[in-house]
């Protein structure tokens, strides 16, 4: 056997220089605006998810998921009770 001795370039990048290049790394914060018709906080371009509402139009059935979910839970429910 025998060691191969090989060069090793090192480019020493400086405190300044890693600080400079992560200055642009910055996280934003997320661009929320008032919901036209239930005035909640929701996300710019986004259905909001406490009305359901975009652009003055019923995009999603809120209150129909949630009484969907609601009997998803209780047959849930029913299902883990162990019969006697
Ligand atoms: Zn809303």
């Amino acid at each position: 056997m025998y060691t191969l001795e090989v060069m090793v370039v090192r480019m020493r990048s400086t405190k300044s220089h890693r600080n400079n290049r992560r200055s642009h790394l910055k996280l934003e914060n997320p661009s929320l605006i008032a919901c036209d018709n239930c005035g909640e906080m929701k996300l710019k371009h986004i259905v909001c998810p406490n009305c359901g509402k975009y652009n003055n139009r019923e995009v999603v059935d809120i209150i129909g998921k949630t009484t969907r979910k609601e009997a998803k839970k209780t047959e849930k429910k029913k299902e883990t009770v162990p019969a006697k």
